[in-house]
């Protein structure tokens, strides 16, 4: 029985952790047209200070946060 406990509690705290996650994509990107290198656009984000390049016409979905690099 307190296995069964065990694995909802990990069940509980992947879920969290996977709402956290998904809660750092509140990245507003801004287009910064002076620094866009022919086909890419670069972005930068206004909430973590990331910079971001794409080919496709909306900003990146996901946050690049620096802090969370090695
Ligand atoms: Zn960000």
């Amino acid at each position: 029985m307190h296995i069964v406990l065990g694995f909802l509690v990990a069940f509980v705290i992947v879920v969290l952790l996977t709402r956290s996650r998904a809660a750092t994509r509140a990245c507003r990107w801004r287009e910064e047209r002076s620094g866009n290198r022919g086909a890419l656009r670069k972005y930068r984000c206004m909430a973590c200070g990331a910079e971001a390049f794409t080919s496709t016409d909306g900003p990146p979905d996901t946050c690049r946060d620096p802090n969370k690099r090695g």
